[in-house]
């Protein structure tokens, strides 16, 4: 194979499509598929994925320009991975490398003009090495090639390589070695030399007895129990009793914790049945999906470990996916007792070098099982055996930038491959999936029960609109402020939650509760406080910001939001001796503050533990017997499809935090609109009779699981070119597309103008339409000049999640 398919990293129409280099003598054999290389391009030198090797190509082979120099000794993908790269290409018209980029932890996107004069300078060097060492042999395993006696040499130099850019970006990004004294000699030259030394030698005599049960240990570690310096180390080395290596070590954000070992559970009927059903599949290496609904406390994670355990039984390897706000230490923790160093774990509070680090174990296979948020699902493993995704419904699953990709698809196209389960499991499944589940296009398996036989909370909804008519103000109901104050004095500690959209700008009555609304679509309207219009963000319709209430006449009708800071403050008004903790983002964004927090509020540094989304999931502390809601009503009235679907997954979530052990808890829940379903299901904990009156809604208005949805906006900084360019497109797409589908728009986006831009969208609902994708790629090629310029962005996102 003297010729390379590469895919060169830049995202731009014209150079999506792979471009061929000859590959050059001394590298024939050693370039594989999957591999970063440097090739020339124009003028320039750039990094590209090589994706296919091939005989020949159309161009005459000596016009063909040669691969400059490699990147990696070991393919970073694999062919299943490169595939996976084509199908998100294609999936969610991205281009190539977008896909290939955000298949690999961010410390290898290299900045690679300097890597690149950096590996000009060893090159000739590495080039001789790597032939050495691959002679006829198209792919080595990687640990014969760590073996290699040479390859420390050459991993070091490639290293440099790549690894010098992340220097630049956070100083622990660099391979970090160390250096190990190992035994060289047989136990039997060790007893004869230990016989044989010198009376004096006895520090020589002392090192041998250590490596004669330890076989090698870190030189330093080796000098400190010794209590000796390195000159007996070299005269060991010059006898060629022992040798020095320098090893590569990881940089592990959980090196100093211990983990105490847990065995499997007895399980119960219903996880056994859920257990065996997915061990079947297993079993016979078929793919299916399974929703594993079950409320909090029932087991599941119970369940996905002993179906990993055997998973690893058949020599196997296992994804595992947890929202990235619930990678809490807690959860981290059960794995890790589970599965010890059988674990990585990939998440966003790890350093660049700390993620660098858990991928390298991953596709070095010294790991089994990762654990990780969302990318982990692109984990180099090559012989997958379950992917597990927990809290499926979780938003964050789907990336909000290119490649737009759902988690949960590309488990779904990974369990194919590799013919596995894949497993979705939440208390609260996501409509799609639920339906999914319904048609029988997922199995479903279900665990009614609670472990530890506690009930789920009772749950107050307090209307707030009797609050004003009593008189009371506050943020706070008389009601959660009574029990706040008996939980103070019992030493109990209570949850506060508020939404992090507290900012929202919905309208509402405080009298009567009343949000005012779109009349097509039942979402609510924006307020747009310059021009004083409401505005509907999906059809664009809009209406004059109103006096008065519309339902009720009442003049009190404002725009609504509070902050968490805002309610901190009220909180130290009114209960001064309270001692509160405050998460969101601002108190959280510094480095293991998240982590840090809790375990201050675990130990019961504080009575109150205030905040947004954070706090929602995965906290499990005995001492919490009460949780409040502040503001249920932010979450219902964005303008969001999800709106009502979200705000019951998270009403649900935030109730199980109250009473996990043994104090009873309770859940109260602050409303203007007391009487929504979303809210009144989830105080009854009742998922289902909540899914069938979601599913007639959106049946009603054309909206997922019923219809997809494409959403295209557009960003220009000149307004009226943009909404023209928009106008233009929505035409091109109805023209292309069949009489069933319906285009709304183009109208403003909810954020209207960003980074001085603004910004107009298209949205499509459809059930099936082949000619879409192919519709959609025209118009990307069509305005690839003005994107170039930077004029405008467009961008298209099917099966959008707003807000
Ligand atoms: P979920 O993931 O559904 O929220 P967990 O797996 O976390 O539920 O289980 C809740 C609690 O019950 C945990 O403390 C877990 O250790 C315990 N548990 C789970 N399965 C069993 C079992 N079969 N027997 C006893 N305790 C169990
Ligand atoms: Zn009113
Ligand atoms: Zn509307």
């Amino acid at each position: 194979m003297t010729v390379a398919s590469v895919i060169v990293d830049i995202p731009t129409s014209q150079t999506d499509r792979p471009f061929d280099y000859a590959i050059p003598p001394e590298l024939v054999g050693v370039v594989q598929p999957g591999m970063r290389v440097v090739v020339p391009f124009g003028t320039r030198f750039l990094q590209g994925f090589v994706i296919e090797l091939k005989e020949t190509t159309d161009m005459p082979l000596e016009q063909l320009k040669p691969i400059h120099s490699l990147f990696d000794v070991v393919p970073v993908f694999n062919e299943e991975l490169l595939r996976l790269g084509k199908w998100l290409a294609e999936t969610t018209l991205c281009f190539m490398v977008s896909a290939f980029q955000a298949m690999l932890p961010a410390a290898m996107k290299a900045k690679y003009e300097k890597d690149i004069r950096l590996i000009e300078q060893h090159m000739p060097f590495i080039h001789e090495k790597v032939r050495a060492l691959f002679r006829d042999r198209l792919v080595i395993p990687w640990r014969e090639v760590a073996q290699t006696p040479y390859v420390p040499l050459l991993q070091k130099e490639i290293a440099r390589g790549h690894m010098e850019v992340v220097y630049r970006v956070e100083e622990k990004g660099k391979i970090k070695t160390e250096k190990w004294v190992e035994r060289c000699a047989s136990d039997d030259d060790v007893t004869h030399a230990l016989v044989s030394l010198s009376q004096r030698a006895i520090k020589q005599k002392q090192m041998l007895e250590r490596l004669l049960t330890a076989r090698s240990l870190p030189l330093k570690q080796l000098l400190s129990e010794t209590n000796s310096t390195f000159a007996t180390v070299q005269a060991l080395m010059k006898k060629q009793l022992v040798t020095v290596t320098e090893k590569e070590i990881y940089r592990d954000p959980y090196a100093n914790r211990s983990f105490t070992k847990t065995k499997p559970l007895p399980l119960t009927d219903e996880q056994r049945q859920a257990l065996q059903a997915i061990g079947q599949t297993i079993d016979e290496d078929v793919h299916d999906v399974f929703l594993m609904y079950g409320v909090t406390g029932s087991g599941k994670t119970e369940v996905y470990m002993q179906a990993i355990d055997l998973v690893l039984k058949k020599g196997k390897e296992a994804i595992v996916l947890v929202p990235e706000i619930s990678l809490t230490p807690q959860m981290v923790k059960r794995f890790k007792e589970r599965f010890g160093s059988k674990v990585a774990v990939l998440h966003s509070g790890l350093s660049l070098g700390e993620k660098y680090d858990e991928w390298r174990k991953i596709q070095r296979k010294e790991v089994q099982l990762v654990v990780g948020a969302r990318s982990a699902i692109f984990a180099p493993f090559e012989n997958i055996g379950i992917i597990i995704i927990d809290e499926e419904h979780e938003t964050s699953y789907k990336q909000e930038e290119a490649p737009r990709y759902h988690a949960r698809d590309v488990a779904i196209f990974r369990g194919r491959y590799h013919r596995c389960p894949v497993v979705l499991g939440s208390a609260t499944p996501s409509l799609e999936s639920f339906a999914r589940a319904q048609k029988g296009v997922y199995k479903q398996v279900t665990l009614t029960k609670r472990m530890n036989d506690h009930a789920m909370p009772p749950v107050d909804i307090v209307d707030m609109r009797e609050e004003l008519r009593a008189g009371n103000r506050s943020m706070f109901s008389r009601l959660l402020f009574e029990k706040l104050t008996g939980r103070l004095q019992k030493g109990e500690q209570s949850v506060l939650f508020l939404n992090r959209r507290g900012y929202s700008s919905f309208v509402m009555c405080r009298d009567c509760g009343h949000v005012i609304q779109c009349p097509h679509c039942d979402i609510s309207l924006t307020y747009h406080r310059v021009q004083q219009q409401l505005k509907c963000h999906y059809c664009g319709y809009e209406q004059r910001m109103s006096s008065h209430c519309p339902a009720c006449q009442s003049e009190h009708i404002r725009f609504f939001g509070t902050g968490t800071q805002k309610v901190e403050e009220e909180l130290t008004k009114l209960l001064p001796e309270a001692r509160v903790i405050r998460m969101d983002v601002d108190t959280t964004s510094r480095k293991g503050a998240h982590e840090r927090l809790l375990r201050e509020f675990g130990e019961g540094k504080a009575d109150i533990l205030l905040g947004t989304q954070m706090i929602a999931k995965g906290l499990d502390f005995p001492n919490v017997t009460l949780v409040g809601v502040l503001a249920a009503d932010t979450m219902l009235h964005v303008p969001d499809f999800r709106a009502a679907e979200k705000t019951f997954q998270l009403l649900t979530q935030v109730s199980g935090r109250a009473g996990r052990h043994h104090l009873p808890g309770e859940v109260v829940i602050q409303t203007y609109t007391p009487e929504h379903y979303s809210i009144q299901f989830a105080s009854k904990h009742h998922y289902e009779a909540f899914y069938e009156r979601e599913m007639m809604n959106r049946k009603k208005h054309g909206y997922p699981p019923f219809y997809y949805l494409t959403l295209i906006t557009v960003s220009h900084v000149d307004a009226l070119k943009g909404i023209s360019i928009a106008e233009k497109i929505a035409a091109h797409v109805k023209k292309h597309l069949s009489a069933e589908a319906v285009v709304l728009g183009p109208v403003a986006s909810p954020i209207a103008r960003m980074n001085d831009r603004y910004r107009y969208q298209c949205m499509i609902k459809y059930k099936r339409e082949a000619n879409l994708t192919t519709a959609l790629r025209t118009i990307m090629e069509h305005y690839q000049r003005e994107m170039t310029r930077g004029d405008v962005t467009i961008t298209i996102d099917l099966n959008p999640y707003m807000m």
